[in-house]
């Protein structure tokens, strides 16, 4: 018999951390941060020092104080005594940090296993960001590709990939000698890429599993309206082509089909599309992997460079990894003096550059998460960009769809994966999931369920 612990992911969008125990064999899927970690005690400087480890967060209660997980220099300072780990793995879905925030917890030896893709955008986010995307050392990490088997003890992991908002995610069969268990991660089916997903569940469903665990982001009393990929590039084609000044594009990095909508618009319209040379960092690391354009030569990309120290953009103005794209290189000056020609990649950070553009009749298209957008939480960051947008006379506009099935789509992979038992995760509405599937179990934080 196995059981499932839900350390996170329980009642709360994100935060994944569930330890799967299957007859003496012991192994986390996925090992992630919650979205409100931290924030009833931690606010602005008001943080927990690093060096101290797990300390702080061990006497709010926010990590679970779980013997044999941690590494020695995490626990120094902790009541905690350090012992050999008693973890046989820990498998990742994709790289977000709600699924891999806490890796960098645990100890080095413990083996971690992730999909080729995410571990190349983690060491790219963390080159770039410091902090971010780190996840720690680990003296065992192995990546893999959809289709891999992975035998644990007993068990075997089977991979396979999913469409989500991000590349490089993926779902697993996990197969023991009494059945399968599914466990889905965050995936969609309503992108470029929704072979994938469809794959991940023709899979699943042949293995007749006798549990799954499943996301419901979007499993919502009252479901939103359910955009596609190409309806956002549609729309965004749309702004752009009725527009007679620049186009700024906010969308997340990561979301490379989003890349790919506003570089197909921008092209459909006869612009080019600007990115900065973090973007055309990211997008080179991952060109190869994901078959994305050559920012060096492509000529419907444009690489933006700030003003910097000398104000004459010299190569040694610029970091070693920036001087990469300089012969693809775009300035102020020519964006402003043609802003009809382009549409700008930007997000909140970079509204400064608005000062050297001061661009006329231009046009802002939101294309990110709705939480920013309309949440309670960032009220005050919204009010400084409408500032900077209407002291600009920029008009904004929104065009997203989310990265998440929508409740007729969960309901249209949990239908033909047929599990015995349903347990739905990464949801603040798992009771909804009783409303469409009989056999549901819904897990609290911290408790185990038996399957
Ligand atoms: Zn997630
Ligand atoms: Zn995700």
């Amino acid at each position: 018999m196995a059981s499932l612990t839900f350390y996170g992911g329980a009642g709360e969008i994100g935060g994944n951390k569930i330890l799967l125990e299957d007859e003496g064999t012991r192994v986390y899927l996925d090992f992630g941060q919650s979205f409100d970690f931290g924030e009833d005690y931690f606010y602005e400087y008001l943080q927990p020092r690093s060096a101290n480890g797990l300390e702080c967060y061990f006497e709010f209660g926010l990590v679970p104080e779980v013997p044999k997980l941690y590494s020695k220099q995490m626990l120094r300072f902790t009541s905690l005594p350090y012992e050999k780990p008693d973890i046989d793995a820990v498998f990742i879905t994709h790289h977000h940090s709600d699924h891999t925030g806490h890796l960098s917890f645990l100890d080095e030896d413990i083996p971690v296993y992730m999909g080729h893709c995410t571990h190349k955008i983690l060491e790219v986010y963390k080159e770039l960001y410091r902090g971010l995307g780190d996840i720690g050392e680990h003296s065992n990490l192995n990546t893999f590709k959809s289709g891999d088997e992975i035998p644990i003890k007993h068990l075997t992991f089977r991979p396979v990939h999913v469409e989500h908002s991000t590349p490089g995610a993926y779902g697993y069969i996990i197969d023991s000698p009494d059945g399968s268990i599914v466990f889905t991660g965050d995936f969609r089916r309503h992108g470029p890429m929704k072979e994938l997903t469809e794959d991940f569940i023709n899979e699943a469903a042949k293995s007749k599993p006798y549990c799954m665990v499943c996301e419901g982001t979007r499993m919502t009393p009252d479901p939103e309206k359910q955009y596609t990929e190409e309806q956002v590039y549609e729309k965004v084609l749309g702004i752009i082509e009725d527009s007679n000044g620049m186009v700024f594009g906010e969308f997340s990095m990561c979301n490379i089909d989003r890349f790919k909508s506003f570089y197909r618009a921008a092209i459909e319209s006869g612009r080019k599309l600007v990115i900065d040379t973090k973007y055309a960092y990211i997008l080179d690391s991952l060109k190869d992997k994901l078959g994305l354009p050559d920012v060096r030569t492509d000529e419907n990309l444009k690489v933006y460079y700030r003003l910097s120290k000398t104000c004459q953009f010299c190569e040694t103005d610029y970091y070693k990894y920036e001087r990469e794209y300089m012969k693809n290189m775009i300035t102020y000056k020519e964006l402003k003096k043609n802003p009809k020609n382009y549409v700008m990649h930007t997000n909140f950070n970079k509204l400064m550059e608005l000062i050297y553009l001061r661009p006329e009749k231009a046009e802002y298209i939101y294309s990110s998460s709705e939480h920013f957008l309309e949440g309670e939480d960032n009220k005050d960051q919204r009010e400084v960009r409408d500032n900077w947008l209407k002291h600009f006379g920029i008009t904004l506009h929104k065009a997203h769809c989310s990265g998440h099935a929508g409740k007729s789509d969960l309901e249209y992979a949990i239908k033909k994966i047929n599990p015995e038992i349903l347990i739905p995760i990464h949801t603040q509405n798992p009771e909804e999931f009783e409303k469409i599937y009989e056999n549901v179990r819904i897990p609290a934080k911290g408790g185990m369920i038996k399957v």
